[in-house]
């Protein structure tokens, strides 16, 4: 191998490896239904909003995508929306999940839905702690969403209830947000 061969190769390696991206549970994985309608939601967009869903944890992909299934029939069925309300979601085992996805406008914060994406840990994190693996997932997918050009490099990164009057994303996972990089306080 000539020495510009190499370079080539250790370039095309390193490249490889710095395009992050965590494998996301689709839709069909976790047996969700197709929306009934879409709003288109713009790219580089400034904020992102971390929820939680105040329900039951899950710590297993099965027992996470019945909890999905369980948050999209309660989303769709009992309050009329046209989809799960998150555009993304994180389960108690360290798993991302598709919620409405990329490019699709979420229903989780009044007011925020066009501007931000909105990713979930499923659970209350009033009692539940996230770990140290739900924690990697998400900060994951929001970087996955920076160099998608979803959110802006600069995005402001806000708990729930520093845009609506809630508990959300309850106070464990609140006090773990504080401490992200792009948290404003
Ligand atoms: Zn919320």
């Amino acid at each position: 191998m000539t020495a510009k061969a190499l370079i080539t190769l250790l370039a095309a390696l390193c490249c490889a490896q710095a395009v992050f991206s965590v494998r996301v549970i689709s839709r069909a994985e976790w047996g969700g239904r197709q929306p009934t309608n879409r709003v288109w939601l713009n790219n580089y967009l400034s904020y992102a909003v971390i929820h939680h869903t105040a329900g039951a944890y899950c710590s297993t992909q099965a027992s996470c995508a019945q909890q999905m299934r369980n948050i999209q029939s309660y989303h769709m069925d009992s309050l009329g929306w046209p989809d799960i309300g998150y555009n993304f979601l994180i389960g108690g085992d360290g798993q991302v999940y598709e919620g409405r996805g990329w490019n699709s406008m979420g229903a989780h914060a009044s007011n925020w839905n066009g501007i931000s994406i909105g990713i979930s840990f499923m659970g209350n994190y009033n009692n539940d702690r996230p770990t140290a693996a739900q924690i990697a997932a998400a900060k994951g997918i929001l970087a996955d969403a920076v160099a998608r050009g979803q959110i802006s490099s600069g995005y402001i990164l806000y708990g729930h209830r520093q845009v609506g009057a809630t508990e959300c994303p309850g106070n464990n996972l609140f006090a773990e947000i504080r401490s992200w990089p792009h948290f404003r306080g």
